[in-house]
């Protein structure tokens, strides 16, 4: 995927926007406050992330197994499963699948999977064309516009913004008031639910146990997606698996809570299968297309830990970098914590700048339901990113870390630290030559009048 300007620019944009920095400061710190409500009625919270994180682990140490054993029994329920091994393979199958049967519109469920492998441009350009269900991505999707957040994909619009582009879509009278909004989509809704031919779903969760897909909802949408249409397609990352039925239930807890406040979501589906003769209805045809675009990359590498994620969003609320500047500033389809870290494993290095966009101050880490340690792998993202910098900077920061090592090169750089400018209240804001980029977005303190040093030596001579 192609990404537009430089990071620093698009911060700065993003942080003059006013109105939508205000819109997800306020959207972001209800859900965190909601969460916050919600875990603390919650019995042996610690105790559900801890085996929450286990779990995980453990299926991402064992993937090949618990994939083998999923595809097996999906498959004796009645399913097709196709592997891709990336999203342009993925998008193939897909287009297949539609063109061997006729299909020619999609409605489809909000699915991170499907944004992250342009699954809709994709489909379009085949002459399918595919409709966004859930009320946040069809106004993304009538607006011209991006999701700038995994779970509220329209964060950053008001109101005003949604009326207008309803007005404009459905030549309807302006109102700015939810419910009649919520009426006019649901309408438009119904009458592409009577006619599609093809429903597109991503997946919470697969289980390997039994071969079931988890599908959570809010809107009912998903219900509709899955069961209206003749063909259901489900697109499925193969990192999402847990190994028993048994264990869902402690996904399903903590989820909802993580991601909206909500004990649950609203409508938790598992699909075992197509439609079976005595079902009342049903698709005909389930397709599980299983996604590795990269994960398995991911799964021999240093970060593997983020295959845990289970896509809650909890840590895009926590985090300040993304309340303040909003989604749509990390360029990518994952924002947030997570997504500087899913970015560039996924998309590659032109990615490994949102690594930067972290204070690391570790809130993310104690949002997340399956305890990642986002802060741990930015600093091992940095790192590695280190190694592919420009000669003359990797020559720099050596020279950096030898006079870090070497006594009388340190009192040396002490020394002339004390040439920097006091910008006011003891802190050089504008430094000069190579400086200039680094207190461009920092304050550097200057040096104490005495160092500690000399104090110090001060100090022993006196005792002697
Ligand atoms: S990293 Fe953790 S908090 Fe962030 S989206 Fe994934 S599961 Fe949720």
């Amino acid at each position: 995927m192609s990404r537009t300007g430089d990071l620093r620019a698009r911060i700065a944009a993003a942080t003059t926007d006013r109105r939508v920095v205000n819109a997800v400061h306020l959207a972001a710190w209800r859900k965190v406050d909601a969460r916050a409500e919600s875990f603390a009625k919650l019995p042996h919270v610690e105790a559900l992330r801890d085996k929450a994180a286990q779990i995980r682990q453990h299926v991402i140490e064992n993937l090949p197994r618990y994939l083998e054993c999923f595809v097996e029994r999906a498959t004796a329920l009645g399913a097709q499963v196709h592997f891709a091994p990336d999203g342009a393979a993925a998008c193939r199958t897909i287009a297949q699948i539609a063109a061997a049967r006729g299909l020619s519109l999609a409605v489809k469920g909000k699915s991170m999977t499907s944004e992250e492998i342009g699954l809709n441009v994709a489909l379009e350009a085949t002459g399918v064309r595919v409709v966004e269900t859930d009320l946040g991505e069809f106004i993304v999707q009538i607006d011209h516009d991006r999701p700038s957040h995994i779970i509220t994909p329209i964060i950053h619009k008001d109101r005003r913004q949604v009326a207008r582009a309803m007005a404009r879509e459905f030549g309807c009278p302006y109102t700015e008031d939810p419910a009649e909004l919520t009426k006019i989509a649901r309408r438009h809704l119904r009458d592409i639910f009577r006619r599609c031919d093809l429903g597109i779903t991503g997946v919470n969760l697969g289980v390997a146990e039994t071969g079931t897909l988890c599908l959570i909802t809010n809107e009912g949408n998903g219900r509709m997606t899955i069961t209206r249409p003749r063909v259901h397609v489900a697109l499925l990352g193969i990192d999402k698996i847990v190994p028993r039925l048994t264990d869902l239930p402690i996904f399903l807890k903590l989820l909802a809570r993580s991601s909206t406040g909500q004990p649950m979501g609203a409508y938790t589906t598992l699909i075992n299968g197509p439609k079976r003769p005595d079902d009342p209805d049903g698709p005909g045809e389930l397709h599980v297309v299983l996604l590795d675009n990269g994960r398995s990359d991911i799964l021999t590498g240093p970060l593997r830990e983020v295959l845990r994620c289970v896509r809650c969003g909890a840590c895009l609320n926590a985090c300040p970098a993304y309340r303040n500047i909003g989604g749509h500033a990390y360029s990518s389809v994952y924002p947030g914590p997570i997504g500087s870290l899913l970015s560039p494993l996924l998309y590659g290095h032109a990615y490994d700048d949102l690594a930067r966009v972290s204070s690391l101050c570790g809130a993310c880490r104690l949002a997340c339901p399956v305890q990642i340690d986002i802060p741990e792998l930015l600093v091992r993202l940095r790192a590695l990113a280190c190694t592919r910098q420009p000669r003359a900077k990797r020559v720099l920061l050596r020279l950096w870390q030898w006079a870090m090592q070497t006594p009388w090169a340190y009192r040396l750089g002490q020394r002339l630290m004390r040439f920097l400018p006091d910008d006011g209240g003891g802190w050089t804001r504008h430094g000069p030559g190579l400086l200039r980029a680094w207190t461009d977005t920092r304050d550097l303190p200057c040096p104490a009048v005495r160092s500690f040093r000399s104090i110090w030596e001060n100090e022993l001579r006196d005792e002697h």
